[in-house]
């Protein structure tokens, strides 16, 4: 796999998964942005790791549950560097808790930035990848968007909208000549899952046949492969990395 001369646009590469997606691409020759929301410290570390491996890389803070933001975003990025190869839609949130405690706010913030986010992105990339009859879009969804998580039924939604859109934009792009896929994780060592206790996390590494978490790294080296030419005949798929946890759990 190669990705010189290759432009990857990565929403929430500064940290956790992102950081490591953005990595992995760097080390392939691609030339990579970063979207973040909040975090600069988080996203100026990862631009020093990108430096430290030889590679090129820019920052873009804003978030992507704004059209505004996302469109202004895209268009920047293709006056600067002319087009956009790859699109990971990447960036995510969740909230813990039961449903009846849950706002109206948090299905929008959760919605907003899960599942509107992909829709942005997508909607400002499209048109531009159409025209140029060549592209690849990777949207990281969630286990929890196949058979759902109990103290997460937003967050769950989210990703469950992102699988189906994955699939149907897949299938509207595919005679264009664009690619759009999924990655689903199960539990992944990053930020996201700091909440958990040693006990709670022991405990859920005792129910993944692998017994242990999956890191950053093995959601990267799938992601780069999809957005790669060596998956050029696979398209409007879901693909699960999680060490065989949600097998049985349909
Ligand atoms: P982290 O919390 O470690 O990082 C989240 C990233 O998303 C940060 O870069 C953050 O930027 C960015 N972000 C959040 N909201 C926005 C927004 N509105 N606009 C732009 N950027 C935003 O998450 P993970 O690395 O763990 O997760 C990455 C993706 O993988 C998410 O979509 C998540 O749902 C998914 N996933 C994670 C799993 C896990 O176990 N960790 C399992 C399954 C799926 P900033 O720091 O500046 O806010």
């Amino acid at each position: 796999m190669n990705f010189n001369g290759k432009v990857i646009l990565i929403t929430g590469g500064s940290r956790g998964i992102g950081n490591s997606i953005a990595k992995e691409f760097v080390k392939l020759g691609g030339t990579v942005i970063i979207n973040y929301r909040h975090n600069d410290a988080a996203a100026k570390q990862t631009l020093k790791d990108i430096e430290d491996l030889g590679g090129y890389a820019v920052s873009i803070k804003g978030d992507v549950s704004s059209y505004s933001f996302t469109k202004s975003m895209i268009n920047d990025i293709l006056n600067k560097f002319g087009k956009i190869d790859v699109l990971i839609n990447n960036a995510g949130i969740s909230k813990i808790g039961l449903f009846i405690d849950m706002h109206e706010g948090d299905f929008d913030s959760i919605i907003g930035t899960n599942l509107k986010g992909v829709f942005n992105t997508c909607h400002s990339v499209a048109k531009h990848m159409i025209d140029r009859r060549q592209g690849s879009i990777i949207n990281i969804s969630s286990i929890w968007g196949e058979v759902g998580a109990s103290c997460e039924v937003l967050y769950s939604a989210s990703k469950g909208g992102i699988n189906s859109f994955t699939k149907a934009l897949g299938k509207e792009l595919a005679p264009s000549g664009i690619r759009v896929n999924a990655v689903q994780p199960g539990i992944i060592n990053t930020e996201m899952n700091k909440w958990l206790t040693k006990e709670e996390k022991e405990e859920l590494e005792g129910e993944i046949p692998m017994m242990r978490f999956g890191e950053g790294e093995d959601i990267a080296k799938l992601t780069t492969f999809l957005a790669s030419e060596d998956s050029k005949y696979i398209t409007s798929q879901i693909i699960t990395v999680d060490g065989g946890y949600i097998k049985d759990k349909n």
